[in-house]
């Protein structure tokens, strides 16, 4: 029996004014350790209420589940997706406008965050939407091969990978060229460093360059540059989360909860993106080489590639793609996320052009 990874999520959740003109009825009276939750983390859904007593969110910490991100400065929007392996996986993304603080959640399966109406949503108000459940965790395929880029285990229901058009964005993209580092502190013992740090990159020009066997042309994304490895350590809180913003990009190893493959932080500013740290779990369920007799385990490169396309811009695709990168759910025992199918490369299209 093999198992699905769930990739990220969404649903949305809060919006929240931040302004000076506070309206603070009654809780205004209460100290303001009360009125602002000092001393804790905002669940998402107080987000608003906190942002409209006139508190200062930022730097502090906006939880929605176990996932965590520290609300950014003025203009910046960070953000975190995972990769599960089962289960639901949470998103969230926090957005500082300088007039209101926006917390965006949700659940694996309900596809992008995209079309820009979540933060549109009139001040404190909350929406929330249910996730979707996901598709049966009856997969039942083991593809065993060692070949590089081996054929897609076709998902019953779901179009073939080149033949799948659907793909969702983020609101942001890379401008100028993204350097990015590795730090491999914590990978597992059973990985080469080589071995990995090859496979960062690959995955990262998959992704970058809009590698495919749908017979589509290279992307014009702006370059990047693998700038060696490092010991500075990834922007991303085990839980998972994502800390303040800093501008070293960062791919490396954490141990996630039980359920993610990978999670990725990336902060944005005014459809810029800034930054970008990629966590990649270091329990058992990755492999650099899928192997014979593969039951219950997940490619590293493809896993890799899919948490770039975060980076670079695009969200989950939403159910019933399973044969997508992109897809929040990865399927076992094959190396197929390491091409983009139809759907991604149109993504990545869409926010860079072709050369
Ligand atoms: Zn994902």
């Amino acid at each position: 029996m093999t198992s699905r990874r769930v990739l990220a999520v969404a649903a949305f959740v809060t919006v929240g004014a931040l302004t000076g003109t506070t309206t603070a009825a009654p809780a205004s009276a209460r100290p303001v350790e009360d009125r602002c939750l000092r001393g804790g983390s905002i669940p998402a859904p107080a987000v608003a209420a906190a942002s409209q007593r006139g508190c200062s969110l930022v730097g502090r910490i906006v939880t929605d589940g176990h996932v965590s991100v520290v609300v950014p400065r003025t203009g910046i929007t960070v953000a975190g997706e995972g990769v599960g392996r089962r289960g639901d996986v949470r998103s969230l993304r926090v957005t500082n406008t300088g007039t209101a603080v926006v917390a965006v959640s949700g659940g694996g399966g309900s596809g992008g965050l995209e079309g820009g109406g979540w933060y549109l949503a009139p001040p404190g108000t909350t929406t929330s939407t249910t996730a979707p459940t996901t598709s049966p965790m009856t997969s039942t395929t083991t593809t065993t091969t060692t070949s590089p880029t081996v054929g897609t285990p076709a998902r019953a229901g779901d179009l073939p990978a080149c033949r799948d058009r659907a793909f969702e964005l983020e609101n942001h993209r890379w401008t100028r060229s993204l350097r990015y580092r590795v730090n491999l502190a914590k990978m597992p013992a059973r990985f080469h460093a080589k071995t990995v740090v090859r496979q960062v990159r690959s995955a990262n020009r998959n992704m970058r360059k809009g590698r495919n066997t749908c017979g589509k042309p290279i992307l014009d994304t702006p370059a990047a540059h693998y700038r060696g490895r490092t010991s500075k350590k990834l922007n991303v809180t085990r839980g998972p989360g994502c800390g303040r913003l800093n501008t070293t990009n960062v791919v490396g190893f954490g141990n996630l909860p039980t359920t993610l493959l990978g999670w990725t932080c990336y902060w944005y500013r005014g459809g810029r993106m800034v930054a970008a740290d990629i966590m990649i779990d270091n329990g058992r369920s990755l492999s650099t080489k899928v192997p014979d007799n593969c039951s219950n385990t997940w490619d590293f490169e493809g896993t890799v590639t899919h948490e770039w396309g975060h980076a670079y811009g695009l969200a989950h695709t939403g159910t019933r793609h399973g044969n997508l990168t992109m897809h929040h759910l990865l399927k076992p025992c094959s190396t197929y996320a390491r091409t983009l199918g139809l759907g991604d490369w149109r993504g990545m299209k869409r926010l860079y052009g072709v050369r």
